[in-house]
């Protein structure tokens, strides 16, 4: 600051100076503190509405965990329940609701009051205990229960009944205003599904009177709304707190926040940001604010301004004085030079370091006991060019480089970077930054080190250039010092410290780094892609943790075997994995997810046995919004997890704004559409085996597509825009011609019976004669109608009553009609009874259940596995239980009752020569592989 000062400036003009500076000075403290506020809020509100983005898209998925629970009272246990409550109480208890959420209270069947009443529609309500008589004036009664809810204590009686009423006006499952009670704790809320059922065997009627006179009953679910909101809120970041309130009550149900305590509803600043989420009929509005900005944030920079204007004022009053002062504090450095010269000097005889003293033409002045036990200097060293002695050794070589540097950039001060260059060094590897002294005090700036490798030896040298008066370099002291052992450690401890030690790769400290580091660089972008293995936990579990390990390496080499160069793969803990890579297009990412994905579905061979984990990935790009890494790896977390919610073994972007999503259908459509008819499309079929015999006696075809640049395009990818664009209808004619044909050939040419399944979409059963041309096609091929069986899944039939005529038409006729995906659908147990069904079809999510590492879990799915036995013998329909993957849980479904079974044990889908080749085998051949895609 002196030098930019007047020299010797008047008093009077240094105090007028003043005097302007100080009120612009405030003036400015102000202005930049308000600016400040006002960037911090802006930064929040942002962040506060990714959050509520995050955490309200999860509310509709988790609303129907407990739609699903109430929904599965109507499908399982003893048959034909009517309106009997101990009927219903049996279906409850087979339900075994408890570990479905953490939220769930109470399952409960309601009984509807007397005939004459239902017409006035109110439906008041009072509780009962379990199989109670009916109370003074009751209407309806509480005939079974699960848990314990405020219903039970006799709250929320008036919110649950109105919710009844809508819920049996409408046909659809409801939802209830929120209720309270002490008796779940203090200022706890609840709130109930309704769901309305309509008599076994009847269908909902189409009017409101016939809907009330034919309702037999509710199965209700009560659940906490803290608990059930607070899953989605366990993630919320710090400094974010979010209340959600029900829109038509204007209460608040919770209020969240993960620092520092929740503020009153009154308290909450104004900019707040809210989402309306809307849940059955009901609509809560999310309101999430931050908790960082307090009002007064920006003080500290208010106060910092003042101070800075008075500071500039005192230093501009002071300013005359101190040029005296400069001249003192000149001559005390000379003599601290001197002195430090002195101390040098003592210390050249005693230190382990070699120290070598250059003049600035490049002469040894002096080198002391150290260096010359070190070097074999000549006897006549002193005063001769050093890079003439330099030919002797690599550590004088460094010396005179080093020396011939700092004696280059003596005056300018600007060479505060490390060299690394000299003769001999070890490239990269110089350490420090030259400007901070390992006693902590100043060195001069142009100090310089290098490292050079002795042998085995390893040592890092400094330069000090010895200044004459006139900031000019007299003579340079470079000091070499021994530091082996110390690279080693740190070698060590640097590769320790950033690689997980089983399996060696980075660990989430370096991939941090890494990806940072990528995040700061240019380029089309960094992609994040998360990888969760499927069926870690099951091997870990059933073969124990040296195999578990042993299997985590291997996926650590395939991972790292899959990243591009210039990428990373690490290991984020457990099971999980991550791959980072720079400089990518969305494109490009989706292309390596699709190849990552492919390649865990290949098994992993450990100890001459196959095991096919799979894996769940999560892809984001940043791309996609500006983001850290942190937020980057939370958004693939949630990406993940829809590909695990997907059922696995596939990959999920982060859904970005519609718009990104939509574009990319509609390019996937165009794809598909040049496809067909192409021969990028095939067909796959995959064996089902009756567990009686251990005979193939039918056979799935399932649709491939594979193009050269998307490679193996997954079915649960195009199927659904085929849907949308129409395009399943020419499709599936195709694959029905292309299926019949191929089992006709082979049951005339073999001599045997086997049923073609294929799979149909609604789209393709809705037109008129549908049934009709499928015939027609079987006679134009002169095949008999038994060798083909369409698969419907239990959607379509829930949904989409026009399909029913269809499929009858097609039974009578003896085509094989099949429920697919059985006990995902919700269809009402009265429903399923008009179905016209010969096969049920047992959800692969329920088979793999029994193999569940839990054996609550496990016991759960076999009561539904039971369950739906049950019911394919009440239809007269064979029940085939899919995804068996291994000779396992093909001895639990023999077991449990199935007819049939289907999966990779017999096989993954392939040629239809090696569907039936699996006959007879019985899944003895685990990991037997086709290629996709054969026709
Ligand atoms: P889906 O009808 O439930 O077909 C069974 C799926 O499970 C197939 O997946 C099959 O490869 C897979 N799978 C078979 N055994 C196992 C096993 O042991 N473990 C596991 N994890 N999976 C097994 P894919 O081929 O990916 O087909 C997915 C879905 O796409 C099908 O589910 C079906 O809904 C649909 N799809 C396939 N082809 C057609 C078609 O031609 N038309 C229509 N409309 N939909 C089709
Ligand atoms: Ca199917
Ligand atoms: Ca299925």
């Amino acid at each position: 600051m002196g030098s930019a000062v007047p020299r010797r400036p008047g008093r009077r003009r240094m105090h007028w100076a003043a005097a302007i500076a100080v009120p612009v000075g405030v003036a400015l403290s102000v202005a930049s503190a308000a600016l400040d506020e006002h960037r911090l809020r802006d930064h929040e509100r942002v962040e506060v509405a990714s959050e509520l983005a995050i955490a309200s898209s999860a509310l509709p998925t988790r609303l129907d965990v407990q739609r699903g629970v109430a929904l599965a009272a109507t499908l399982v246990g003893p048959a034909d329940a009517g309106t009997d409550p101990d009927a219903w109480a049996g279906r409850i208890q087979a339900l075994d609701v408890q570990d479905r959420s953490v939220a769930t209270r109470a399952v409960l069947w309601v009984a509807p009051g007397p005939a004459e009443d239902r017409a006035t529609g109110a439906v008041p309500l009072d509780v009962e205990e379990q199989g109670g008589g009916s109370g003074a004036g009751a209407e309806v009664r509480q005939s079974a229960s699960y848990g314990s809810s405020a219903l039970l204590d006799g709250v929320g009686l008036d919110e649950v009944g109105r919710a009844l009423a809508a819920a049996r006006d409408s046909g659809e499952p409801r939802l209830s205003a929120p209720f309270w009670s002490g008796a779940t704790g203090p200022g706890a809320a609840e709130s109930a599904i309704a769901v309305p059922v309509y008599g076994e065997g009847a269908d909902t009627p189409g009017t409101v009177d016939a809907r009330r006179s034919a309702l037999t009953g509710w199965t209700v679910v009560t659940f906490r709304l803290d608990s059930f909101l607070g899953e989605s809120m366990r993630h919320l970041h710090p400094g974010v707190a979010v209340s959600v309130v029900d829109d038509e009550l204007g209460v608040e149900l919770a209020a969240f926040s993960t620092s520092g305590p929740v503020a009153e509803p009154g308290q909450r600043p104004a900019d707040a940001t809210a989402v309306d989420v809307t849940l059955l009929d009901r609509t809560w509005t999310l309101t999430g604010s931050s908790t960082r900005v307090a009002p007064w944030v920006s003080l500290p920079v208010l106060l910092a301004g003042l101070v800075i204007t008075g500071l500039a004022a005192l230093v501009l009053v002071v300013q005359a004085d101190s040029e005296r002062r400069a001249v003192a504090t000149a001559e005390a450095r000379t003599r601290d030079l001197r002195r430090r010269t002195r101390e040098l000097e003592t210390i050249t005889s005693s230190t382990p370091d070699a120290l070598a003293r250059v003049s600035s033409d490049g002469r040894l002045l002096f080198a002391n006991q150290a260096l010359i036990d070190l070097v074999p200097l000549p006897a006549d060293w002193p005063g001769r060019p050093v890079a003439e002695l330099a030919t002797h050794h690599t550590l004088l070589a460094a010396v005179a480089d080093l020396a011939a540097q700092v004696t280059a950039g003596g005056s300018d001060g600007q060479l505060r970077v490390a060299a690394g260059d000299g003769p001999g060094d070890a490239p990269g590897d110089a350490p420090g930054d030259g400007s901070r002294d390992p006693s902590g005090a100043a060195v001069p700036a142009v100090t310089r080190t290098a490292s050079v490798d002795v042998g085995p030896l390893f040592y890092e040298l400094r330069a000090v250039p010895e200044g004459a008066l006139d900031d000019g370099v007299e003579s340079v002291l470079v000091a070499a010092r021994e530091m082996t052992r110390r690279r080693d450690a740190e070698r060590r401890l640097g590769h320790a410290a950033m690689h997980d030690p089983l399996t060696g790769l980075a660990n989430r400290v370096l991939v941090r780094e890494r990806a940072e580091w990528m995040l700061g660089t240019r380029g089309r972008g960094v992609a994040v892609l998360l990888l969760d293995l499927d069926r870690f936990k099951l091997v870990n579990d059933s073969y124990g943790h040296g195999l578990g390990d042993e299997l985590l390496v291997l996926a650590a080499q395939r991972a790292e075997s899959l990243t591009p160069r210039g990428g990373v793969a690490g290991r984020l803990g457990g099971d999980e994995f991550v791959i980072v890579v720079p400089d990518t297009s969305r494109a490009r990412a989706e292309a390596l997810a699709r190849s990552v994905v492919e390649a865990f579905d290949e098994p992993f061979v450990l100890h001459e046995e196959e095991f096919t984990v799979g894996c769940s990935l999560g892809v984001v790009h940043s791309g996609d919004r500006a983001q850290n890494w942190d937020e980057l790896l939370r958004l693939a977390d949630v990406a993940m997890y829809r590909a695990k919610a997907a059922g696995g073994a596939c990959f999920r972007w982060f859904e970005e704004g519609l718009g990104d999503t939509a574009r990319q259908r509609l390019q996937l459509a165009a794809d598909l559409r040049r496809a067909a008819g192409s021969d990028e499309l095939g067909v796959a079929y995959q064996p089902e085996v009756d567990l009686r015999t251990g005979q193939t006696i039918a056979v799935e075809a399932l649709m491939r597509w594979s193009t050269p640049t998307r490679g193996n395009v997954p079915p649960c990818e195009f199927i659904p825009v085929a849907e949308e664009t129409g395009l399943i209808v020419g499709l599936g004619r195709w694959i029905m011609r292309d299926a019949v044909v191929a089992v006709a050939e082979h049951n005339r040419r073999c001599g045997g019976d086997v049923r073609m399944w294929v799979n149909v979409s609604a789209r393709q059963l809705t037109g008129p004669d549908v049934a009709a041309g499928i015939v027609d096609l079987l006679t134009e091929l002169d095949v008999p109608t038994r060798w083909l069986g369409i698969e419907v899944t239990e959607s379509v039939l829930a949904d989409d009553e026009r399909v029913l005529p269809t499929l009858v038409a097609l039974r009578d006729a003896g085509i094989g009609v099949a429920v697919d995906d059985f006990g995902t659908g919700y269809s009402s147990f009265a429903r399923l009874r008009d179905y016209p069904v010969t096969l049920l079809k047992i959800d692969r999510a329920f088979v793999q259940g029994l193999a569940d590492p839990s054996p609550e879990a496990a016991e759960r799915a076999a009561h539904i596995v039971r369950a739906v036995v049950a019911v394919g013998r009440a239809l007269g329909a064979d029940v085939v239980a899919e995804g068996v993957e291994d000779v396992e849980l093909l001895r639990h479904v023999r077991t449990l009752g199935c007819d049939l079974a289907q999966g990779y044990v017999f096989g993954r889908p392939g040629t239809l020569a090696g569907a039936m080749a699996a006959d007879g085998q019985a899944g003895l051949a685990p990991g037997h592989e086709a290629p996709a895609g054969v026709r």
